[in-house]
């Protein structure tokens, strides 16, 4: 399994790549197929291209209460990304890997594209499972089960909802009487992602007893009711019929924590128990497991030991990028991040780019 190895990427390369993209060699590289250049050349082919998107849905609403950066594509430009990987790749799931590699341990995959839905949000059906229909495609949906048939959504989605009904100076408050004291020095910095930073890097009990207090505050002091957002997860008939449709589900933990946060007890419980309910509510087998929040930070060696004890074969970080050809780990899986408003040039193009990439760092 010597097909894919970890690539380390630094923050500046990430940032070079976003740069380039976005200036105007995005439609120069698409418009000379760079990027098909680049599949047939045995020294820059990545054999597996994993694509990591959350939500597809309209992104024109300004009223949207949902966290907005989740939304990777228009169903529009969702379409247009399928049609375009459908011509020229194969799409495939960790489990149908998993199982060539059983059959052949010197599998080697060539031109595959994986697909990765986070979250379970319901727009997989609505949106995103019809076309996989119509192109014949599969793809992995990451649900965090504690979220799965419940009247509440998930957390982030309701900390962002009260935060941006707020001002700055009614978030300093109102995080003041949650017990996070700022700095005169700090108080110009204080916005959404200060609060978002703060609860990603606290304990996991300190992060709910936050996040609790602070909903609380919104509540009662701003009139902000997150609670009353409705929950647009899957429900589990809908998760049972795309995996029926061939969909790898695999699981995104159970209540969508930071791991590195967690206790051990309660990083065993998130593990096994989401994948146990999962492949009790399928009938399927769960492979593989993304990250929550995904970023270097919320995996390690101790959270990498716990997932393999718990039985995954792979699993996925959103750290952005492609991974090389030899693979010690299929514990830190890159994904090339699909984020909202990607002209379908710019999405060929980073993905030109971050295999040119790769090549140079052989
Ligand atoms: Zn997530």
């Amino acid at each position: 399994m010597q097909w894919w190895r970890f690539l380390d990427t630094q923050n500046k390369d990430v940032d070079t790549v976003r740069f380039l993209s976005a200036t105007a060699i995005a439609p120069c590289f698409a418009a000379l197929n760079c990027d098909l250049f680049i599949k047939k050349s045995s020294f820059l082919n990545v054999p597996v291209l994993v694509f990591a998107y959350h939500r597809i849905r309209g992104i024109d609403s300004s009223t949207l209460p949902y966290e907005r950066e989740l939304i990777s594509a228009t169903p529009a430009q969702f379409e247009e990304q399928l049609k375009f990987l459908t011509k020229h790749y194969t799409l495939t799931n960790f489990i149908n890997i998993s199982e060539s590699i059983k059959k052949d341990p010197d599998y080697s995959p060539k031109n595959l594209v994986i697909l990765t839905f986070d979250d379970g949000y319901l727009d997989f059906y609505t949106e995103v499972f019809p076309l996989l229909k119509k192109f014949k495609g599969t793809a992995v949906v990451y649900p965090s089960t504690q979220y799965i048939e419940s009247d509440t959504p998930i957390w982030f989605d309701q900390l962002g909802f009260a935060l941006d009904s707020l001002q700055a100076e009614q978030i300093i408050e109102a995080a003041s009487q949650s017990g996070l004291e700022f700095l005169n020095a700090d108080r110009h910095l204080v916005d959404k992602n200060y609060i978002f930073r703060h609860v990603k890097s606290i304990s996991d009990s300190a992060r709910l007893e936050f996040i609790g207090s602070i909903l609380a505050v919104c509540k009662r002091d701003y009139g902000v009711d997150a609670s009353q957002l409705k929950n647009e997860m899957l429900n589990w008939e809908q998760i049972r019929e795309v995996f029926k449709g061939g969909v790898e589900i695999g699981s995104h933990t159970v209540s969508h924590p930071i791991l590195t946060n967690v206790t051990q007890t309660n990083l065993a419980y998130e593990l096994t128990k989401s994948k146990e309910l999962i492949e009790e509510k399928t009938g399927g087998k769960v492979v593989s497991l993304a990250y929550p929040v995904g970023g270097i930070e919320t995996f390690s060696e101790a959270v990498i030991k716990e997932v393999k004890k718990a039985g995954y074969e792979f699993a996925v970080c959103y750290l952005d990028g492609v991974n090389d050809a030899v693979q010690p780990s299929m514990y830190e899986l890159k994904r090339i991040r699909v984020e909202e408003n990607q002209s379908l040039s710019l999405f060929r193009t980073r993905l030109a780019l971050l295999s040119i990439k790769r090549a140079i760092k052989r």
